[in-house]
């Protein structure tokens, strides 16, 4: 991405960004292009499935579309987490009786519709009478009758067919085993060298989680990854405060979520992790089914088109898709579906007002009350556009955190805080070479501003920067300034 690329503003002009899986039904370049073009601003490669090559080729793909467009994409590697899995069956299935009885044990030997084996020693010994466990997405459910250290002897509450490896949920219990696996650990160290943008950590249950993912990382830095912690696991929900705090972002990971809790117990959720991410000033993901039926038709349901515009009046940075896009039949039109929604909602005048905070950060700054004036002065006087000078993307985050009504355009010199972004709500980045002077960034904003389609002659732009220039956090500067016809003839040169 060049800073004189020619690229022009993205004439989708969406602020809330979307986040799409890869997978079988969209890594090819082509599926790819055409996913980009539709819409989404990052990929998420899902590490739960496929295997390093096959993901090695689908970054590859991402970055050659970012060479081809001008434009920086996020890559979101989503590391599987400790999900917990039964063992086999004899016939590779069995039927668990309603109301029967059903054990869990420790003996490898195949399963049948007594029992089968739960390959995780630390859940034993743990387990209480009266807890649940979940199978597959919570379609059998079970309550402990007796537990020890060799066996969990169950009732079925709901029962139905069990195959091999289905997943485990175990709500009621914190389970001692770290956030990462030996795989995560693999995985992690595979999309580090890969240059991910962002990791997501799945079944987060303390802010240790974060901590230990972070060790392996090589700690903070803006030439790591970003972390997002999944929220998915009640135990997260306890400690929401001290997760976000420790997290670059969030996901609402809606499927486990809705499984490990009721499942309308997840609205309300959303709405509160949503609200408190937001507070934060960083970036929060609203994540699965959002247009589930999309998976096998060409059109979404009433009710999904309702909860993605839902999502976007929560006020989220993203919405995902999962399935849809990676393993569904019609991705290009879950993505264009999606893109649509989000433009509807944001063209209501009725929007803004919904996802702005009349609230002050917890610990306010210089920086957060001169990015709060860009959003009063943008509502006051006629403003083209804010323009964001920022080496970390800590600027841009608080400036998206008020929900401003006119774009914003990002100027960083690094290339991972620019792709970071892609996640974050309003923000269009666009690569520069360092700012040495006040003037230099006033001339580099009005540029930028013209060649990017956000600004004309006569426009007023904000410029918004720290100086001294590439000293974190230091922002302190708000300019306003007025676009003349010799930047237009500039512009042609
Ligand atoms: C979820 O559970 O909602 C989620 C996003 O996680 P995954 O798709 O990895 O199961």
């Amino acid at each position: 991405m060049p800073e004189n690329s020619t690229a022009k503003l993205d004439p989708r002009g969406r602020k809330v960004k979307i986040l799409a899986t890869t997978g079988p039904a969209s890594n090819s370049p082509d599926m790819l292009r055409r996913l980009f073009r539709a819409g989404v601003d990052a990929f998420r490669v899902n590490m739960s499935h496929g295997e390093h090559a096959q993901h090695a080729e689908t970054i590859a793909a991402i970055r050659a579309l970012e060479k081809e467009f001008h434009r920086p994409i996020a890559v979101f590697c989503d590391l599987q987490g400790p999900k917990l899995r039964v063992g086999t069956f004899k016939d590779g299935k069995a039927v668990i009786r309603h109301s029967g009885h059903f054990t869990l044990d420790r003996d490898p030997q195949p399963g049948d519709e007594t029992r089968v084996c739960l390959p995780h020693p630390e859940l034993f010994g743990l387990m209480e009478k009266g807890q649940r466990l979940l199978i597959n997405d919570g379609k059998i459910r079970l309550r402990v009758i007796r537990a020890s250290d060799q066996e969990i002897l169950c009732s079925a509450e709901v029962g139905g067919v069990i195959s091999d490896r289905k997943g485990v949920n175990v709500p009621d219990v914190e389970i001692p085993i770290p956030a990462l696996t030996s795989k995560d650990r693999k995985d992690l160290a595979f999309a580090v060298e890969q240059g991910a943008d962002w990791i997501g950590l799945s079944f987060v249950q303390r802010p240790d989680d974060l901590a230990e993912a972070r060790r392996l990382m090589g700690g903070y830095g803006d030439q790591k990854p970003a972390l997002c912690a999944k929220i998915e696991k009640p135990m997260a929900v306890r400690r929401l405060d001290e997760i976000i705090e420790l997290s670059d972002g969030i996901m609402v990971a809606r499927g486990d979520l809705g499984v490990e809790l009721d499942p309308e117990d997840v609205p309300p959720l959303q709405k509160q992790i949503v609200g408190k991410t937001r507070t934060a000033g960083k970036p929060v993901i609203v994540a699965t089914q959002m247009l589930e039926s999309m998976i096998e038709s060409p059109s979404p349901t009433r009710a999904e088109v309702s909860d993605v515009a839902n999502a976007v009046y929560d006020g989220a940075d993203a919405v995902m898709l999962s399935a849809e896009t990676a393993a569904g039949d019609w991705p290009e039109e879950a993505v264009t579906i999606m893109h649509r929604i989000a433009g509807k909602v944001e063209s209501d005048p009725a929007y803004l007002g919904r996802v702005r905070f009349l609230d002050t950060p917890p610990d306010p700054t210089t920086a957060d009350a001169l990015s709060h004036a860009c959003m009063t002065i943008a509502d006051t006087v006629p403003i083209a556009a804010v323009t964001v000078f920022t080496g970390s993307g800590s600027t841009a985050r608080r400036v998206a955190r008020e929900r401003p009504s006119v774009p914003m355009l990002v100027l960083t010199p690094r290339l991972k805080t620019a792709r970071r972004l892609a996640l974050l709500w309003g923000a269009h980045a666009v690569m520069t070479r360092d700012i040495g002077s006040f003037e230099e960034m006033i001339a580099k904003g009005k540029r930028m501003a013209l060649r990017h389609g956000f600004a004309n002659s006569g426009d007023k732009l904000i410029a918004l920067a720290g100086v001294p220039f590439g000293t974190p956090g230091s922002t302190n500067l708000l300019h306003i300034v007025t676009l003349s016809g010799d930047e237009l003839e500039k512009r042609e040169t």
